[in-house]
């Protein structure tokens, strides 16, 4: 592994575009469980029954009990992991111009990372049903159930359930930087969610070269991912980044 590692900074390190595609995995050692695989909330919940917009429409109430509030409770007390915290000194260094999340928690921000698209949106804020106006989920109630705002109308997170577009101007975005970055770090998504799954594809078709980081295969490993380095984002961000300076040092 660690000449694997050695040989990814060096790539790393002569990179000046390099786009990062991060999914739930890189937030589980911040105590975030991720939706798919082991200890993931799939095996607890069934998703299309409580994270699709049409359960949410039809039930607000069941949802915010069974999913809504254990993610208020995890989010609140979630703080960033050394591989938001790598992202965001590779991005200090001029090696990363942009990170593509699927994750809603705000902690590559909380991080530091500047550039961040928010491709499922983010749960720090609730939005209105009726009127539209925000409120920051920290000052929600959760005394009545399903919370709601001023004006009585029900609350919703920010974020989008299954079965919701992509933000327009974020898939875009998504889709020209992927384009046009010269490395992708692809860490901690199973990438089975489309549209964020087709990013490393954009980004290997116009010549970039793919590093994963995950514990476990994906469907990309295989035919995709150049450069596949198995582990924890937390253990491996910050052995590469170590080895990314030591080499922009040498030169
Ligand atoms: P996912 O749940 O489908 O997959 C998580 C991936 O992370 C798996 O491939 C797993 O092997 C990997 N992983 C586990 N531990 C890891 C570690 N320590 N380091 C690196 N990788 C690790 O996640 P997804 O692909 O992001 O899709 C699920 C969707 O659910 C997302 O689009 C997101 O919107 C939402 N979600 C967000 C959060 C969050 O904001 N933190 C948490 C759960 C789900
Ligand atoms: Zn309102």
């Amino acid at each position: 592994m660690s000449s694997l590692i050695e040989h990814t900074a060096k790539i790393l390190a002569k990179a000046t575009r390099a786009v990062a595609l991060t999914g739930a995995g890189i937030s589980v050692e911040s105590g975030i469980p991720p939706f798919r695989g082991k200890g993931g909330l799939w095996e607890k919940i069934d998703p299309m029954r409580y994270a699709h917009i049409d359960a949410f429409m039809d039930d607000p109430e069941t949802v915010w009990n069974v999913l809504i509030k254990d993610m208020k409770h995890v989010l609140d007390r979630a703080r960033p992991n050394p591989g938001h915290t790598g992202l965001a000194e590779l991005e200090e260094m001029g090696i990363l111009t942009s990170i593509i999340t699927q994750n809603v928690d705000g902690l590559h921000q909380m991080a530091g990372t500047r550039d961040v698209i928010e491709f499922h949106g983010n749960f720090a804020w609730q939005r209105c049903l009726a009127c539209n106006q925000s409120i920051e989920t920290a000052k929600v109630d959760l005394g009545q159930m399903p919370p709601r705002c001023g004006c009585g109308g029900i609350l919703r997170p920010n974020c989008i359930f299954f079965g919701e577009l992509i933000p327009h101007r974020e898939l875009t975005r998504s889709q020209q930087l992927s384009a046009a970055c010269d490395v992708m770090l692809v860490i901690g998504t199973s990438a089975t969610v489309q549209p964020a799954a087709s990013m490393p594809v954009i980004a290997k078709q116009n010549g970039a070269v793919i590093i994963e980081i995950n514990p476990e295969p994906t469907p990309l490993t295989a035919h995709i991912s150049d450069l596949p380095l198995m582990g924890g984002a937390g253990s491996i961000m910050p052995r590469l980044v170590a080895s990314v300076r030591r080499h922009l040092a040498d030169r």
